[in-house]
């Protein structure tokens, strides 16, 4: 039976784990990212230690380049991350651990976990999107991972922004106030003056947050027609969130969009990840099984 080995490459850490899935992990190691070179290196280490895999996937930060028939492919490319711009992942695992090595997006990792184990089981149309340090978005339409001209770009749409409600300008590098500039976990830093694990109990700062993430939604609701949304990533945990959330999507969408799921059963439409922080790194395992590192 065949092993494999599933890497999340995030901005602050490196999950890997070697195994089939959620049941069989046979090691796991979280690893802070530092310099390419060095967190690369600790990442082989890790798998030498853990012994052979038959192919890897690794679910990586972006922006990145999936496209096989690039001369850059397995590349992190334009990313704003001190030292990470056009840093070669893909070919590098592969070379050094002699197998094949399957890249994608964390945030389309994440959904494949999730459709294997998790709250996607068993629907062909979903998505997932993280809410942490950034919004990133993935997920599968017709039972097939999202890519297309790059890969979605969930957290760079425009939402509006009501500079009388909310005069923050916005945290993104390239576009100041879009969704992510707007609502991710260095927006609300950048807002309120201290982390979101230190303003739980303030309400104004969940009220506007559920707003501006219900706001995004309605526009992936409308475009995708997902038949679930999970909501990943560390500003998702905050208490009160969710159904804040689920009470905005409800009012924006002003009764247009008919299915039980905008209406009694909105609980179980917009959800959190049913395998919690591991939803990356176990579909990185899957994206290695499934693809066997051959698309
Ligand atoms: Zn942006």
């Amino acid at each position: 039976m065949s092993v494999f080995g599933g890497i999340e490459t995030g901005g602050t850490k490196w999950r890997c784990a070697v195994g089939t899935g959620p049941g069989d992990v046979r090691a796991a190691e979280t690893i802070p990212t530092t310099t390419p070179a060095e967190t690369i290196d600790r990442t082989v280490e890790f798998f030498e230690r853990a012994g052979k895999v038959d192919a890897v996937g690794i679910g990586s930060f972006g922006p990145l380049d999936r496209d096989l028939t690039s001369a850059t492919w397995g590349q992190i490319t334009t990313t704003p991350k001190p030292g990470w711009a056009h840093t070669v992942v893909g070919p590098e695992i592969q070379r050094r651990l002699s197998v094949p090595v399957t890249f994608d997006t964390d945030v389309n990792a994440a959904a494949l976990g999730e459709h294997c184990w998790g709250a996607a089981q068993g629907l062909d149309t979903f998505c997932y999107i993280t809410v942490g340090t950034g919004i990133g978005g993935g997920g599968m339409a017709g039972g097939k991972l999202l890519h297309g001209l790059v890969h979605p770009e969930f957290g760079h749409v425009r939402i509006p922004h009501d500079r009388k409600r909310d005069p923050f300008p916005g945290v993104c590098p390239y576009h100041g106030d879009c969704w992510e500039g707007l609502a991710s976990g260095v927006a609300i830093e950048g807002r309120w003056g201290r982390p979101a694990t230190e303003l739980a109990d303030d309400e104004a700062v969940w009220e506007l947050e559920a707003h501006y993430l219900a706001l995004g939604l309605i526009g992936v609701i409308c475009i995708l027609s997902p038949e679930r949304i999970i909501l990943g990533g560390g500003v998702m945990t905050a208490p009160g969130l969710l159904p804040g959330i689920h009470r905005e999507v409800k009012e924006l969408l002003g009764g247009y969009v008919e299915s039980p799921a905008i209406g009694e059963g909105m609980a179980d439409y917009i959800v959190l990840p049913a395998l919690g922080s591991h939803s990356g790194v176990l579909g990185a395992i899957a994206l290695a099984s499934v693809d066997g590192g051959l698309s």
